[in-house]
């Protein structure tokens, strides 16, 4: 299967964007991927179904058990590897997915 980029962007674009950038849509992708609004603890994203903020989903994470974050992990790695397309450097710090 085609890997889909957020904001429907291509390889290219997607390759072009900045780090940063990159880790913020991919956020608000997993989120959405995840359905996550549903049962987000933040009144603002249930009703614009869908997450507002990507961190969203390291909140959503740490009120986990542990076991049951680590299959979240799992399932999301897949996106989680976009990311890294086309960077070899500055990824470091950053929180994983
Ligand atoms: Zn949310």
């Amino acid at each position: 299967m085609k890997p889909r980029y957020p904001q429907n962007m291509t390889f290219t674009e997607w390759r072009r964007t900045p780090l940063r950038t990159r880790h913020r849509l991919l956020g608000l992708m997993v989120n959405d991927y995840l359905r996550h609004w549903h049962t987000c603890a933040d009144a603002r994203c249930r009703r614009a179904r869908s997450c507002q903020d990507y961190q969203c989903y390291w909140r959503r994470l740490q009120k986990m058990p542990f076991e049951e974050g680590q299959r979240l992990r799992e399932a999301v790695k897949p996106l989680a590897k976009l990311l890294w397309i086309g960077c070899t450097m500055g990824a470091e710090g950053r929180q994983r997915y």
